[in-house]
């Protein structure tokens, strides 16, 4: 038992120590990658201009599209970047009360432009309850720039994009849906979307530039915001990306327990109440979420054990036999599938009732973290009453199996 732990141990060092060392390079070459490419686009920039004499319209074109791959591979690098920052230390966010319309139109604002190069025109719709949210500005600015960057590229000339804004009391949290008018994406590729380097590759995506990491990104930068991502689309008709995010912080964790007092009478099909005290394991890397539902769940006088990666998570079941476990799925060094498998393995631990908790909401996942082991499945940002819910039933299950 000792040893195990000491083998597990010891594989986990070097296994963090790989991942901090390409993370580090990562970050090493962007920034030396950055250097030449400053020359390059300011050259190009002064040699467009009228100082160093006329040009041919040939010459000119040129350098041109020699701007053009240089605006491109810089974007690139600085996604790299970026996610390069997040899967090292973990980018730290900076959140604060922020005016839903004012970062709206920043964000109209910054696309517009390209917009307005393809004749196309953009429709903004938000619902006048969202006056604001709670998260990082450049965060979220960059989430919903992205979005619609790709909808404007997607889209063809002269078509419509739009960014709707919708607030949902029932469960605190706030939705953007950035939508286009373009190409659409096929269900199979839908799944592939979100992960970095993968641009659809048949010949339709080549016509299109990009990096293929703006989407990991803003998956990236949803989950920071402890919120989660969908998509739907339809082949020749367009696409809509919604980003769901808690809405109003405090109202969450204060509004929930009051409305399970004020419940006398459950619903005939709810579980009757828990009875006793019982121990749940968190497993979660983002803070936000963390303090949420620790929060949460003492008021629901639960004990609270908290993991901030797979690897801890494991750990953690194996030595304290949790009644319960809440497992993220997008985690460092170990994502939460991986750590249900190995908790699953563990004789005395096969039963343990396990929610996962995920940000990126896509066709099969649900079914990936059954297969995984987990009992049931529920998306960021989780809806308080329903995660109470969900615990009490499964603690009940488990307590009379
Ligand atoms: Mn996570």
């Amino acid at each position: 038992m000792f040893e195990r732990t000491a083998d597990l141990r010891h594989s986990n060092d070097e296994l963090s120590r790989a991942v901090h060392a390409k993370d580090q390079f990562l970050a090493t070459m962007s920034h030396e990658l950055r250097t030449p490419l400053t020359a390059i686009l300011g050259l190009s920039e002064i040699l467009s201009g009228k100082r160093p004499g006329p040009l041919t319209d040939l010459q000119q074109r040129y350098i041109g599209i020699i701007s053009d791959s240089g605006n491109q591979l810089l974007a690139l690098i600085n996604d790299i970047l970026d996610i390069a920052q997040i899967e090292s230390q973990g980018m730290e966010l900076e959140p604060d009360w922020i005016q839903v319309e004012d970062i709206c139109q920043a964000s109209l604002t910054l696309v517009r432009p390209a917009a307005e190069k393809k004749g196309q025109h953009i429709a903004f719709k938000r619902d006048p309850k969202t006056e604001t949210v709670w998260a990082d500005k450049i965060r979220l600015k960059q989430i919903l720039v992205n979005l619609m960057g790709n909808a404007v590229k997607f889209t063809q000339d002269g078509g419509t994009i739009g960014l709707d804004v919708q607030g949902k009391q029932e469960d605190n949290s706030i939705e953007f849906t950035v939508w286009d008018t373009g190409c659409g994406i096929a269900t199979e590729d839908l799944e592939r979307l979100f992960k970095p380097f993968v641009q659809l590759d048949d010949t339709f995506s080549r016509q299109h530039e990009g990096t293929g990491l703006g989407l990991n990104l803003v998956y990236r930068l949803t989950e920071l915001h402890g919120g989660s991502i969908w998509v739907e689309s339809e082949v020749g008709h367009g696409s809509r990306f919604m980003v769901r995010l808690i809405w109003n912080r405090d109202a969450q964790v204060q509004a929930e327990p009051s409305t399970q007092e004020s419940s006398n009478l459950p619903a005939p099909d709810a579980p009757p109440p828990r009875t006793g005290s019982a121990t749940v394991l968190m497993a979660e890397d983002n803070e936000l979420n963390l303090i949420i539902l620790s929060e949460f769940l003492i008021g629901q006088s639960f004990e609270i054990l908290s993991a901030r990666n797979g690897v801890e998570a494991v750990q953690m079941a194996s030595n304290t036999h949790p009644d319960i476990i809440l497992m993220d799925i997008q985690m460092p060094e170990m994502d939460g599938l991986e750590a249900t498998r190995r908790i699953r393995a563990m004789p005395h631990l096969a039963s343990v009732p396990i929610i996962a908790l995920t940000a990126l909401v896509m066709p099969g996942d649900k079914e990936r973290c059954i297969e995984a082991g987990t009992n049931s499945y529920l998306s960021k940002p989780v809806n308080l009453s329903q995660l109470s819910k969900e615990m009490t039933s499964l603690l009940n299950k488990h307590a009379s199996a």
